[in-house]
């Protein structure tokens, strides 16, 4: 569980931002942040991957990934869930400036 953390960020460091910024959002979000995370765990509840109580700490988590559910759904990378269930929800356009996205999307002011 923690192991598949620790290779995820083993494999892309930048991770651990993501993962700290996840954190740090969870500690105070603001109101669609909250909404848009309480709808990412309500497609978690329903996946085959979550786990109510991790071994000791006795959080939910995510088995796919091992992150901790309370603090992955406030990330804000697009669709962040392992196996690309957040899509539609995080698709919704009301959401769209907490994503940070890799590919600069072009429009009618992009030069380039
Ligand atoms: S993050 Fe994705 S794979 Fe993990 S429990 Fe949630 S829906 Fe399932």
């Amino acid at each position: 569980m923690v192991g598949k953390i620790v290779k995820n960020i083993l494999k892309n460091p930048k991770h651990i931002v993501t993962i700290a910024n996840a954190w740090i959002t969870a500690a105070n979000p603001t109101t669609e942040q909250k909404e848009l995370a309480e709808r990412r765990y309500s497609i978690c509840l329903g996946c085959e991957h979550f786990r109510e109580k991790r071994p000791v700490t006795g959080e939910p988590y995510c088995a796919e990934c091992g992150c901790p559910m309370k603090k992955k759904i406030f990330t804000n990378v697009f669709n962040e869930c392992p196996v690309g269930k957040w899509k539609e929800v995080d698709s919704d356009v009301k959401y769209d400036n907490f994503f940070k996205r890799d590919i600069p999307v072009k429009n009618s002011k992009t030069l380039f």
